[in-house]
């Protein structure tokens, strides 16, 4: 008999690298990375474009019967498809990041959501990175990894990351942000981010990236030592 699917969650604050150890860590056990913010940024992008109004919960309902969300892989590079169309760089840019806590706090955003990514990681192995993937989508992941860095230091790795892009945003604006999306998101009625009680802390602040792989990595193989290869 096969072994069931592993999942690993890996949920945390804004800007705290969960996407880069969360496909690191993919790419490492040959699983499918699925990034559950940026499918929260294509709706939000979706809703920017078509002015939909966030109060009226037919125009949401309608708008989500619209939007239809794909991962791409090309070359280890995972590109999201918004309606078929390659919106990766779009859902970056700080007007997405400034309306996305609004959007996913609403519930039938989070309910088309979830019931994509638990059909995505039903029958395979993924690593899934979000807020609510050990709380919600997937309580009964096998790892879950709750991350979190001091806010200074995330809003200075992502200030980086968006001037280097040439995004024109200032370090406050992106403190800012951060702050105030943090907020929302464990504040908000649907599922707050929230650490799950079996979810193990990955402070990252003094951390580079190959040590917070090993981690993962370390807490994996604790847990579902098949799932190494
Ligand atoms: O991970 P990222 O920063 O791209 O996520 C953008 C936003 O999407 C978060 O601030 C949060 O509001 C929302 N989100 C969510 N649940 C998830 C993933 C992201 O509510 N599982």
């Amino acid at each position: 008999m096969n072994p069931p699917n592993t999942i690993v969650a890996i949920d945390g604050y804004s800007s705290c690298g969960k996407s880069t150890v969360a496909k690191e860590l993919a790419k490492k056990l040959h699983f499918v990375y699925v990034d559950t913010g940026a499918m929260y940024r294509a709706v939000t992008l979706y809703f920017v474009r078509n002015r939909v109004n966030l109060d009226d919960l037919h125009q949401v309902e309608e708008a989500l019967k619209n939007i239809h969300i794909d991962f791409h892989k090309e070359e280890d590079v995972t590109h999201i498809l918004l309606n078929g169309e390659d919106v990766s760089e779009e859902i970056r840019k700080m007007h997405i990041s400034e309306q996305v806590s609004a959007v996913s706090a609403l519930k039938a955003v989070r309910q088309a959501m979830v019931k994509q990514q638990q059909r995505m990681g039903s029958k395979r192995n993924v690593v899934m990175d979000g807020r609510d993937i050990g709380t919600a989508v997937f309580p009964h992941a096998q790892v879950k990894i709750f991350m979190t860095a001091d806010p200074k230091v995330r809003a200075e790795r992502r200030y980086l990351e968006l001037t280097q892009k040439g995004e024109s945003v200032t370090l406050e604006e992106v403190f800012e942000n951060i702050a105030h999306r943090d907020y929302q998101d464990t504040t908000r009625k649907e599922s707050p981010l929230t650490r799950a009680d079996d979810a193990i802390i990955l402070d990252n602040t003094e951390l580079n990236q190959e040590q917070q792989l090993e981690f993962v990595l370390d807490k994996v193989k604790l847990a579902v030592p098949h799932s190494i290869i």
